[in-house]
């Protein structure tokens, strides 16, 4: 059991979740599974950021943070449980969409630099401006007065509703850009998440994870002394359980229980 710590859950206060998103059964399942660590990522804007979305008005700190009432009253027997978010990057001030003042009241923060669907103005089907665009969002977030309050990037360089396979767009970049970009981030004490996304589009032996593209984005991040975290990014609670399948992806990255940030 490689990722004890699952830090990307959202709940039903995210827009996206389902009603089943509730924190009381994912803590169950999550102590049933094996965990000791779950951390709540619920979608976040800081509203003292101008220039939120429809989508993003009302998914603010306060929100956010409204999940303890319910915690309050819940027995997490034994399991540690994390109150973060999954806080957006503003595209438009290249910058996180948090203050300091909301960073601070969080337990841990995930940005992606991955929500192409919401933040890139230009044209997906662009692909070479789609790519670009991602890897500047994560140089703007490696970059930002707030980067030391990141604990670690949301499926990194996975576009998500991509109208084509997400890692298409990483044949863009070359080992040289990601080694980069990810020694930085390594540096800076920024973690990259394993999600179930990763494993996308890969055949569940040894020789297809090792010709998918991610594979090599991720051996970059291992070579580069990345620390990673691991995420469900699950939305419902129902059927909530391990990923194998990325844990052995991860493992075969070269990813060691050494390589892991934990949040204890
Ligand atoms: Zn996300
Ligand atoms: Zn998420």
């Amino acid at each position: 059991m490689l990722f004890r710590q699952d830090i990307h859950i959202h709940t039903r206060l995210s827009k996206c979740g389902a009603p089943e998103g509730i924190a009381a059964d994912y803590i169950r399942l999550a102590r049933a599974a094996g965990y000791s660590l779950i951390g709540f990522a619920d979608h976040m804007w800081d509203k003292a950021v101008p220039g939120y979305s429809n989508w993003y008005d009302g998914q603010n700190l306060a929100h956010v943070l409204s999940l303890h009432h319910e915690l309050a009253g819940i027995d997490k027997d034994g399991l540690e449980v994390r109150v973060g978010c999954e806080c957006e990057y503003d595209a438009a001030h290249r910058d996180i969409a948090v203050t300091e003042e909301a960073a601070l009241q969080l337990d841990f923060m995930l940005v992606p630099n991955s929500h192409t669907h919401m933040t890139y103005p230009g044209d997906r089907e662009d692909r070479e401006a789609h790519a670009a665009f991602m890897m500047q969002a994560l140089w703007d977030i490696l970059e930002s007065k707030n980067a030391k309050y990141v604990t670690a990037i949301a499926h990194p360089f996975h576009a998500v509703c991509c109208p084509y396979p997400p890692a298409e767009l990483l044949a863009y970049y070359s080992d040289e850009d990601f080694r980069r970009v990810f020694r930085a981030a390594a540096e800076s004490g920024i973690a990259m998440e394993f999600n179930p996304c990763c494993t996308s589009g890969m055949g569940d032996d040894e020789d297809s994870m090792r010709a998918h593209p991610n594979f090599r984005m991720f051996r970059c991040m291992v070579e580069s002394g990345c620390r990673f975290t691991y995420g469900s990014d699950r939305h419902t609670a129902v059927d909530y359980r391990r990923h194998e399948k990325t844990e052995r992806f991860a493992a075969l990255v070269g990813v060691t229980e050494d390589k892991i940030l934990s949040l204890k």
